[in-house]
């Protein structure tokens, strides 16, 4: 990342991954690109990689510097992998999962520093129980979104992908994830605001991800019958209320098919989150790259105006980082 000229200079109250910022972007292709800088903020190790994860290895290629933020080490998450559902993995889950994310990172190429909350894991049961005291969805958001307003001063990213005010997925932590990621976005570039956080930094776009959409999943849906197999995806249809899809909202579809295999590549990289065989990777990645070769988003702040549809997340970034 030296070419950029960022070059992190303090701890943003923030534990960063083995390798250090700066070690991974090796090749420059293309000397705009490679001064443009995308941070993906996400609330737990393996989210990178099942959300807008051939968006980052593609943009990596392209000589993009990505920096992946995990808020939360993943603490309280559960093992879904019936292979490693062992006693001394649940034992160990938290040395496990960082391991796991450094081999992710290393997969999609991506720098990643984690944030340095506890997990608040799901909560479950009727009435729900209380969040564990001291989680990450606890935290009051001003004071949370410090360290991440601090890894925007140092990284400088140009742009900023979250999840939406759903959070994307009903976990309190994917909730206060956006919630941080909206107050550090706002705060990052205001010398008023945290001013023991670094000097000031405005990042020019903000992205919500909308991959998971209803026309997408019924576009595979449908590319799986037509090859003749059987779809992974029929009871999900099934039990789909058009209130979930927000495909209306999507306003940027970033070609990146051919990263899809990185993608599923990092996402096994997570083996105590993930089944190997199970569902995410029943569909063959021919019919993947040919019904839905997009990651989708929705664009909602820009500070370099608006011109949507859109297939680029740097779509009137780069002609004005290529100025400077
Ligand atoms: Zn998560």
């Amino acid at each position: 990342m030296g070419q950029n000229g960022c070059h992190p200079t303090g701890r943003a109250g923030a534990r960063r991954g083995q390798q250090q910022m700066g070690d991974t972007v090796t090749s420059t292709p293309d000397r705009a690109a490679a001064r443009l800088r995308l941070m993906a903020v996400h609330a737990h190790p393996d989210d990178e990689s099942s959300k807008g994860a051939a968006t980052m290895a593609r943009y990596v290629a392209e000589g993009v510097a990505v920096l992946v933020v995990s808020c939360t080490g993943g603490e309280r998450g559960s093992v879904l992998n019936p292979k490693l559902d062992r006693p001394d993995v649940w034992e160990n889950i938290t040395e496990i999962r960082r391991a796991e994310m450094d081999a992710a990172r290393a997969i999609l190429g991506v720098e990643q520093a984690w944030l340095g909350f506890v997990d608040s894991g799901l909560p479950e049961g009727d009435p729900l129980p209380p969040l564990p005291e001291g989680c990450f969805a606890l935290q009051d958001v001003e004071v949370a979104a410090e360290p991440l307003v601090r890894l925007m001063r140092e990284f400088r990213p140009h742009v900023v992908t979250t999840y939406d005010e759903t959070g994307g997925y009903p976990h309190p932590d994917h909730i206060m994830c956006h919630r941080v990621s909206m107050a550090a976005f706002e705060a990052a570039g205001d010398p008023q605001r945290y001013p023991a956080a670094g000097a000031a930094w405005q990042p020019l776009k903000l992205y919500y991800h909308m991959t998971f959409s209803k026309p997408r999943v019924l576009a595979l849906h449908e590319a799986i019958l037509s090859a003749g197999l059987t779809s992974p995806y029929e009871e999900w249809l099934a039990k789909w209320e058009d209130r979930w899809d927000k495909s209306d909202r999507i306003t940027t579809r970033v070609p990146c098919g051919d990263y899809f295999p990185a993608r599923d590549d990092a996402l096994r990289a997570h083996a105590t989150q993930v089944d190997p065989d199970g569902f995410w990777f029943q569909v063959p990645m021919e019919i993947q790259q040919r019904g839905w070769p997009t990651e989708d988003y929705e664009l909602v702040r820009s500070m370099v105006g608006r011109t949507v549809p859109e297939d680029d997340l740097f779509a009137g970034v780069r002609a004005m980082v290529a100025a400077r």
